[in-house]
């Protein structure tokens, strides 16, 4: 089963099997084709197992950047822990306008550096843990 639109009067019309097709409503008779049986993966779209841990890191950094670098000496800490957050933002932007493959390269590096933050915010380590474990998931 599934919704097409009737080429003579616009009715989505019901159509339960490929093939000649009346609509009910203006009679017009038209040919159904077969929808593809699964619908490919759209090779843009980076899978929200990533994409999800990838934002939380970002915010998490970018606010214990900033209690960081409100401390004198801890600017030290949190202006990288700031850079960082904007790479994941920038990347997390990027979501759907490259190839998932090359979004999963480029968290990978990503991740490598949250694992350093995580030292000073935990919940990035445990976001970088995420992205590394769910990243076999991008071929
Ligand atoms: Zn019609």
């Amino acid at each position: 089963m599934a919704i097409y639109t009737c080429p003579g009067c616009g009715q989505q019309l019901d159509i339960p099997q490929p093939g000649l097709a009346a609509c009910g409503h203006c009679r017009t008779q038209f040919h159904v084709q077969p929808l593809v049986a699964a619908q490919p993966i759209d090779p843009l779209h980076t899978p929200a197992e990533i994409t999800v841990p990838l934002i939380i890191s970002g915010v998490t950094n970018l606010l214990a950047g900033l209690a960081w670098t409100a401390t004198c000496l801890g600017a030290i800490i949190g202006i990288p822990m700031l850079t960082l957050s904007i790479f994941e933002f920038r990347l997390y932007s990027k979501n759907g306008h490259i190839p998932a493959k090359k979004f999963s390269d480029s968290v990978g590096i990503i991740a490598c550096f949250e694992i350093f933050a995580g030292f000073f915010n935990l919940i990035s380590f445990v976001c970088a843990m995420v992205i590394l474990l769910n990243r076999g998931k991008v071929r």
